[in-house]
C-alpha cells in the first residue's frame, strides 16, 4: 500500500473528522506530505486529521480556493521549497466543497473590494485571472495538478495528487492519482528533447488518469472562465491582439528556420482558440488562431512551444499540433 492509498483508506474509517493515524515509519519514504489547502477556517477541524497524517509529517501551504496560476507562480515557489529544502517527497492539492471563491464571481468580487476602498483602478485590469477565480472546485483541483506536474520546479518523480473534501463530513474524493499519471507518463514518453519530456507528456496524463478514475471528460472541457465573465475574457483577447499590448506575449524563443514557419502555421485551425507557454514558464491565452499564427510569423512561438488546444485539456508541441486537434475533433 502506497501513502495515497493508506490516506484514502484512513479517510474512509474516519469518525469525526479524526482518522487513525497511518504508521509513519511504513511510509518514511514518502513523507513528509507536502499539501495546498484553501484558507477556509472550516477546513481547520478536519487537517491534517482527517488524512490521518501526523503533523510532525505533514507540511500545510494555504491560499485562498486552493489555486494556482501557472507552472512559475508563487505558490509553485513555495511548493518547490517545500520538497527542495523542506524534504517533501509527494504533493496533495486538497480542493473542497462549498468554496465561497467558487462561489465569488468578478462582480461580487468588484463590490467587496469597493467597500473595502479598494480602488478599481489601482487593481489589475482582468481580476478574474489575477485571482484565478474558477467556477468548479473539482476542475479547479485538476488544472492546480496539471500546473504542479507541468512546473519545472517539481522533480518528475515527486507524485502529484488530487483529491476534494466534503466540508460538511471530511470524507475525501480521490480526483487524481498521482502513481498512476507517474506510471502513464513513463509509459507514454515520447522521442523528444528531455527538457520537453519532463514536463509535457505528464500534463495530458494528468487527464487520462483523471479520466481513469472516471472524472467526467465533459467537466474538464468546461471553459476556464465563466459566462458572467465573457465579455471581460473578450476584452483580455483583444489586447493581447493590440500591437501595443507586449506584456503578455511569450519571451522570445530561439530562432526557427525560416522553411518550417509555413508549415507550424499550416497546423493552426483557424476556428480554435490555444493556450501557449512561453518561454518565461507563463501560460498565455486563450488567444484566437491569428494570435497564435502572428506570434509562430514573429518566432514567440516555434516547433519545440508547448500549446494546447483550448478546451483539449492537453498539451503538446506546436509541431505536434496537426495531431492533437485530429484527436480533440475525435472526441
Ligand atoms: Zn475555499
Amino acid at each position: 500500500m502506497r501513502l495515497l492509498d493508506a490516506i484514502l483508506d484512513a479517510n474512509t474509517r474516519a469518525a469525526d473528522g479524526k482518522a487513525p493515524p497511518i504508521a509513519s515509519e511504513q511510509f518514511a519514504a514518502a513523507l513528509p506530505l507536502v499539501a495546498l489547502s484553501c484558507i477556509d477556517a472550516r477546513l481547520n477541524r478536519f487537517i491534517p486529521e482527517v488524512l490521518g497524517v501526523p503533523e510532525s509529517h505533514f507540511i500545510w501551504l494555504r491560499n485562498a480556493g486552493n489555486i494556482i496560476t501557472g507552472p512559475m507562480s508563487s505558490t509553485l515557489r513555495s511548493l518547490a521549497l517545500a520538497c527542495a529544502v523542506k524534504g517533501g517527497k509527494e504533493i496533495l492539492i486538497v480542493g473542497h466543497s462549498d468554496c465561497l471563491v467558487r462561489k465569488t464571481s468578478t462582480l461580487d468580487l468588484l463590490g467587496k473590494f469597493a467597500a473595502l476602498g479598494v480602488e478599481r483602478a489601482r487593481m489589475p485590469e482582468n481580476l478574474q485571472e489575477y485571482f484565478g477565480l474558477f467556477a468548479s472546485e473539482r476542475q479547479n483541483v485538476l488544472k492546480a495538478v496539471e500546473h504542479v506536474r507541468a512546473s519545472p520546479l517539481i522533480g518528475p518523480r515527486v507524485p502529484v495528487h488530487g483529491v476534494l473534501l466534503d466540508i460538511a463530513t471530511g470524507k475525501l474524493e480521490l480526483l487524481v492519482n498521482g502513481y498512476q499519471v507517474l506510471e502513464a507518463a513513463t509509459s507514454a514518453a515520447p522521442t523528444a528533447s528531455v527538457s520537453v519530456t519532463a514536463a509535457m507528456p505528464s500534463v495530458s496524463s494528468v487527464q487520462l488518469a483523471a479520466a481513469k478514475d472516471n472524472q467526467s471528460i465533459g467537466e474538464m472541457q468546461l471553459p476556464q472562465f465563466r459566462i458572467g465573465d465573457a465579455m471581460q475574457h473578450v476584452q483580455s483577447t483583444l489586447r493581447e491582439m493590440s500591437p501595443a499590448a507586449t506584456s503578455t506575449k511569450p519571451a522570445v524563443p530561439p530562432p526557427v528556420p525560416a522553411d518550417a514557419i509555413p508549415n507550424l502555421k499550416r497546423l493552426v485551425d483557424l476556428s480554435r482558440h490555444y493556450r501557449v507557454i512561453g518561454g518565461d514558464g507563463k501560460q498565455y491565452g486563450p488567444v484566437p488562431a491569428s494570435v497564435l499564427l502572428r506570434w509562430i510569423a514573429d518566432g514567440r512561438a516555434d516547433a519545440e512551444t508547448p500549446v494546447q488546444v483550448d478546451g483539449s485539456g492537453v498539451w503538446v508541441k506546436l509541431a505536434q499540433l496537426g495531431d492533437a486537434l485530429r484527436q480533440h475533433r475525435r472526441k
